[in-house]
């Protein structure tokens, strides 16, 4: 162990395996992450953590969200900022904030929505938007469209480049990452996989859907995305539409691609993108601004969310096995502040005040 404070073994390497890596280090620790896919995934449909459109959006999220995940959210944003600050490797990462907006038909949903974030904070954390307003933030939206929200705050994070720019951090800091190298299920202490067995003074469970055989509570919900190309359209931060059964977001990346999703379905099914699917969100986005209709569909993708039956993430804990999971449609917004708490469960076997209900020992 030489002189460090301890040695832990983390079996995947999605965005909370690395996130706990790289709290660890700091800890002092030793540490090896196990994940069973490549280092450089074909696509983004490979893990959650590929697919996901990067946003950081707390408030808005209060619409799908316990308020234990808005808390996560907003206490991720100063560590978001380290982290990328500290990983370097041009990561695009920016809290322009975001919109939100919906058609005058659909006033009922827009007004639950600021409803709830009246209620969660009385923070000006929302600003609510004229016709005009919204022009003036976002002119690519459509003119008919009437009410908008502007929350200043939020942002997002290209997650393949945050991704990547861990794992070369990570590799820099002493971790060894073991790509290609499935494990089998984790027991107290020690990791195996084909090429063997190696002992840990903890072993950290951050396998997402692969824990589901452990978890009973664990459970995937199936969510689409598209990636298009529009030169035609300048959004320049997040956009959502309000709508009762199609809502959809829209994430700007550089040189006009758009990440557009997602649908939210009870079902671990993981085939491509349905036709309804693909009707729904596309339709909804024309509406959002007309300017995507030329746009070029570059890539689809269908992922798994893990989530556990409140939606919200859960660190588990019993003497020398750690799990993380749980972190449904937030594995961006909440991961950095889990992740701490995760290291310092492992670390220190500290329970973080303000955050006590995610924890649960067995
Ligand atoms: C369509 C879609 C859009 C999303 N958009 C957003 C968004 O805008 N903002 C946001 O905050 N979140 C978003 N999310 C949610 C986010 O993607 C997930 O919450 C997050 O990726 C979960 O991260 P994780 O590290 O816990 O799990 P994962 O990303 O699943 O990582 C687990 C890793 O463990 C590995 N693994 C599993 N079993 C084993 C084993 N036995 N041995 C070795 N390795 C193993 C897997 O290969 C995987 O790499 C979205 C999700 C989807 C599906």
């Amino acid at each position: 162990m030489g002189n460090k404070a301890g040695r832990a073994g983390i079996i995947g390497a999605g965005i909370l395996g690395r996130l706990t890596a790289y709290f660890l280090i700091e800890l002092g620790w030793e540490v090896a992450l196990f994940e069973e896919g490549p280092e450089t995934p074909a696509n983004s449909s490979f893990s959650p953590s590929y697919t996901a459109a990067g946003m950081l959006a707390p408030y808005c999220e209060l619409e799908y969200a316990e308020p234990i995940v808005v808390k996560l959210g907003v206490a991720s944003f100063p560590i978001w900022e380290s982290v990328v600050k500290t990983v370097g490797g041009d990561v695009f990462y920016q809290r322009e904030g975001s919109l939100v907006v919906a058609h005058q038909n659909d006033k009922n949903e827009f007004l639950r929505l600021k409803r709830a974030v009246e209620h969660f904070t009385s923070e000006p954390v929302m600003k609510q938007l004229k016709r005009d307003e919204i022009r003036e933030c976002e002119p690519d939206v459509d003119p008919k469209i009437s009410d908008g929200l502007f929350f200043p705050h939020e942002g997002q994070i290209d997650t393949g480049a945050i991704m990547r720019a861990l794992s070369v951090h990570l590799k820099k800091n002493g971790a060894t990452i073991n790509f290609d190298t499935k494990a089998e299920n984790p027991t107290p202490k020690k990791i195996t996989t084909a090429k063997g067995s190696f002992d840990f003074d903890c072993v950290v469970d951050c396998r997402g859907m692969g824990a589901k055989a452990d978890l009973k509570n664990l459970r995937g919900v199936r969510g689409e995305v598209f990636r298009v190309n529009a030169p035609d359209v300048s959004f320049r931060r997040p956009v959502r539409l309000i709508h009762p059964r199609y809502p959809i977001y829209v994430v700007p990346r550089p040189n006009h691609d758009y990440i557009i999703g997602a649908t939210s379905i009870e079902s671990e099914d993981l085939s491509t993108v349905s036709v309804r699917g693909a009707l729904e969100l596309l339709s909804a986005l024309y509406s959002l601004s007309s300017g995507f209709s030329e746009a070029r569909i570059m890539e689809t993708a269908t992922q798994l969310r893990p989530a556990f039956l409140d939606n919200a993430p859960k660190i588990i804990y019993k003497g020398g096995l750690c799990r993380a999971n749980g972190l449904f449609r937030h594995g961006f917004l909440a991961s950095p502040m889990l992740a701490k708490l995760t290291a310092g469960m492992v670390a220190g076997g500290k329970i973080e005040a303000g955050f006590e209900s995610i924890y649960e020992a067995v």
